[in-house]
C-alpha cells in the first residue's frame, strides 16, 4: 500500500510517498524556512521559491505535484511529536484526535502546532483518505513510574503534566526491529540498548520488545549531548544564569535548545564532521565536544545495562550513529565490562544502506553484539499507518473471556519441595485449577523479605523446572524487595528470596516476579480472536457499567489452556473485580473482552 508521510517541524515539511512494505519512494518532497521570506519548496529536481508560505500552503503547493505520480493516495501518516498521557500508540485522526492534539501543544509548543498544521491541511486536501497520527513520544508508553517521574512536588507534576515521556519513538522502535532481524532472534527474548545519535539524539533501553528508559524526558531536550540542545545540565546552572545573565525562560530556551551542545562547546557549529576535523587538527574544543559527547553516551549504555540487569545488543544509528566510526569506537572502547567488544577493522569499514540496513560491528565472539542499522522513520511511519488503515489491528471483540484473579503463589522443583518440606515429600492437591493439570496444593509456606514475611502463601503444583514466586505490587513493597513485571517461566536475572517451610528454609537466587497480566487459551480460541501465541493485546472488562481498559496483555495460546484471563489481586482491585472463591486463582464470574491487538508496529 502506499502512503503517504507528513513530517512537519516547526518550520519544515517533509513528504514522501513511499511504498509502505518495502520503504521504496515513489517521489518526495521538501520544504524549508517556512514562515520567512526565504521559503522555498523542493520537488525532486524542481525548487520553488514561496517566500512567507506556511506548511499549508506548501502543502497545497506540493500535493497536486506529487499526486500526479500516483493514482491517489488512501493513507496519510502524520508524524506528530508530544503524545501527552493519551496516546500510546498509533491512532486514526478524526475532529477528537485533532482537539486532543492540539490541547497537548503545550507540552511541546514548538512541534505539536506545525504538526497539527500539517494535519488540517492534509485533512482538507485529502478528505477520503485514511489520516493516521504516529507519535514520537507512543513508544515509551511502556516506560514504569519510576523513570517516568521526576522529583518533583507531586501536585505540581499532576497540575501540568511534569513527566518523562521521552521521544524519537519510532527510530528507536524500528532500529531494535531490524537488529533483532538481522540477528535472527525476536526481539522479545532481547535486551538492546538503541542510540539514535542525529541532530537530536537519544537513548533507549528495550527490555523484551518494551521500552523501559529513555534519555530524553518532558521535552526533547534532556539527555544527551546534541547538535545545539545542551542534554542534561545542573538544574543549578539554569538558576546561576538567570541570576548573573539576566536570562528569562526565552533566554534560557535559546541557550539550551540552539546554542548549546556540539555547537556550543566546539565553536564550530552543529555539524559532527567539522568537530571531528577539527578536533583531528588539534582544536581543543573540539576534541572537548567529542569526549563530552562520547562520555556521557558511555555513561547512559552502562547505566541502561543496569536498568536491564545486562544488555544483548547494542545499537548505533541516524547521522552519527551511522556513519561516524570515530564516535562508535569512543563509545565503545569502555564497554568491554559489559560484554560488548568492538571489531575495529568492522567498524571503520561498516556502511549501512536501504538495501543492507543492518552491520555487526563487534567481534565474533562478543557476548553482546553492537550493530549499526540505518533508521528510517518515514518508512516507520508508513508501515504503522498502512497497519490502522487496513485494520490489521482488529480483533474479535464480542467473545467473552472469564477473569480469574491470581493471588500470590509459588511454584516449586521437587528439591525445593524436599527442602521446604522434607526428603521424598510430594505435593498434597487441594483443589484443581481452571488451567488443566494444575492445582493448589495443601502445602503454603512464608516468603521473608527483607522488610516483612509474607506467611501462608499457597503453593501451587504439579513441581516445575524452576522455583517462581509470584506476587503483586502491594506484596513485593512489603517485602522490600524490588521485582519486575515478567511473563511467567521468565525467572532469569530476577532477584532471589527466601522461603521457609515445616522442614527447612530455602534461598532461591533468583525468581521473585510481578506476573504479568494474561490470557491462556487455546489454538482454536486464538483463531476465533484473530491473535497469536505471545501477542499483547488490551481487554476491556465491564466494570460497573463503565469499560475499564488494561493494556499490555499477554495472549498465551497452547492447546491444553482453558480460556481465562490472569489478574493480579492490586489489578484487581483496581478493577474493583472481586474475588469469587477463595484461593490461589479464583474465578470471578466476571468476563472481558479483547478491545485491539498490538500491530507490528506496536510489536517493535
Ligand atoms: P536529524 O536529526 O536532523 O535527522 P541526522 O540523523 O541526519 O539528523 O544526523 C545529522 C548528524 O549526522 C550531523 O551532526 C552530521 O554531522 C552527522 N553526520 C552525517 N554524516 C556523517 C559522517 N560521515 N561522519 C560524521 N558525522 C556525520
Amino acid at each position: 500500500m502506499d502512503v503517504l508521510v507528513v513530517n512537519c517541524g516547526s518550520s519544515s515539511l517533509k513528504l514522501d510517498l513511499l511504498d509502505a512494505e518495502s520503504g521504496a519512494r515513489r517521489v518526495s518532497a521538501r520544504a524549508e524556512r517556512l514562515g520567512t521570506p526565504e521559503a522555498r519548496l523542493r520537488i525532486g529536481e524542481e525548487v520553488v521559491s514561496m517566500g512567507g508560505a506556511d506548511h499549508a500552503r506548501a502543502l497545497e503547493t506540493a500535493l497536486p505535484k506529487l499526486m500526479t505520480s500516483t493514482a491517489g493516495v488512501r493513507a496519510v501518516g502524520h508524524r506528530v511529536v508530544h503524545g501527552g498521557e493519551d496516546f500510546t500508540r498509533p491512532v486514526r485522526v478524526d475532529d477528537a484526535v485533532v482537539e486532543a492534539i492540539d490541547t497537548l501543544s503545550s507540552l511541546a509548543p514548538l512541534h505539536n502546532p506545525a504538526n497539527l498544521a500539517g494535519i488540517r491541511a492534509a485533512r482538507a486536501l485529502l478528505p477520503d483518505a485514511v489520516h493516521v497520527a504516529v507519535f514520537d513520544t507512543a513508544f515509551h508508553g511502556t516506560l514504569p513510574s519510576r523513570a517516568r517521574a521526576y522529583a518533583l512536588p507531586w501536585a505540581l507534576s499532576q497540575k501540568h503534566g511534569l513527566r518523562r515521556y521521552g521521544f524519537h519513538g519510532p527510530s528507536h522502535q524500528w532500529v531494535a526491529r531490524r537488529a533483532a532481524d538481522f540477528l535472527d532472534e525476536d526481539l522479545r527474548d532481547l535486551r538492546v540498548i538503541t542510540c539514535h545519535l542525529g541532530n537530536g539524539a537519544s537513548v533507549t533501553a528495550i527490555e523484551y520488545g518494551r521500552s523501559v528508559e529513555t534519555s530524553m524526558g518532558m521535552t526533547p531536550l534532556e539527555g544527551l549531548v546534541m547538535g545545539t540542545r545542551s542534554g542534561d545540565v545542573d538544574p543549578g546552572v539554569l538558576l546561576e544564569l538567570m541570576r548573573r545573565e539576566g536570562l528569562d525562560a526565552a533566554g534560557l530556551d535559546t541557550l539550551l535548545n540552539r546554542s548549546s551542545g556540539l555547537a556550543g562547546l566546539s565553536g564550530r557549529g552543529n555539524d559532527l564532521r567539522d568537530i571531528e576535523s577539527g578536533a583531528a587538527e588539534g582544536d581543543e574544543r573540539c576534541r572537548l565536544a567529542l569526549q563530552v559527547f562520547t562520555h556521557r553516551l558511555r555513561k547512559y549504555i552502562g547505566a541502561y545495562a543496569a536498568v536491564m540487569g545486562g544488555v544483548d545488543v547494542i545499537v548505533f544509528t541516524a547521522g552519527i550513529g551511522e556513519n561516524s566510526a570515530l564516535i562508535r569506537h569512543r563509545v565503545a572502547q569502555r564497554l568491554d565490562f559489559l560484554g560488548a567488544r568492538l571489531d575495529e577493522e568492522a567498524n571503520r569499514e561498516a556502511r549501512v544502506s536501504k538495501d543492507a540496513p543492518v552491520a555487526a560491528v563487534s567481534l565474533p565472539h562478543s557476548r553482546t553484539r553492537i550493530l549499526i542499522a540505518a533508521t528510517d522513520e518515514a518508512h516507520a511511519i508508513a508501515r504503522a499507518t498502512a497497519r490502522l488503515a487496513e485494520s490489521r489491528d482488529a480483533v474479535e471483540t464480542d467473545l467473552q473471556i472469564p477473569i480469574a484473579i491470581s493471588a500470590r503463589h509459588i511454584h516449586l522443583t521437587t528439591e525445593a519441595v524436599e527442602a521446604l518440606f522434607g526428603v521424598g515429600h510430594q505435593l498434597t492437591p487441594h483443589k484443581p485449577l481452571s488451567q488443566p493439570g494444575q492445582f493448589a496444593c495443601e502445602e503454603k509456606l512464608d516468603i521473608v523479605g527483607p522488610k516483612r514475611t509474607l506467611s501462608g502463601v499457597r503453593v501451587l503444583g504439579p513441581v516445575r523446572p524452576k522455583c517462581q514466586v509470584e506476587v503483586s505490587r502491594t506484596d513485593e513493597f512489603a517485602l522490600g524487595i524490588d521485582a519486575p513485571v515478567r511473563n511467567s517461566g521468565d525467572v532469569a536475572n530476577s532477584p532471589g528470596v527466601t522461603l521457609v517451610g515445616p522442614a527447612g528454609k530455602l534461598t532461591l537466587t533468583e525468581g521473585l516476579i510481578c506476573a504479568r497480566r494474561h490470557i491462556h487459551m487455546t489454538p482454536a480460541d486464538a483463531t476465533r480472536f484473530g491473535v497469536a501465541d505471545r501477542d499483547v493485546v488490551e481487554v476491556a472488562v465491564d466494570s460497573e457499567g463503565r469499560d475499564l481498559i488494561f493494556g499490555d496483555v499477554l495472549v498465551r495460546v497452547k492447546s491444553t489452556y482453558a480460556l481465562e484471563m490472569h489478574v493480579d489481586t492490586d489489578e484487581a482491585n483496581a478493577a474493583e473485580i472481586r474475588r469469587g472463591q477463595a484461593g490461589a486463582l479464583a474465578g470471578t464470574g466476571r468476563v472481558a473482552r479483547l478491545r485491539r491487538r498490538r500491530t507490528d508496529y506496536d510489536r517493535g
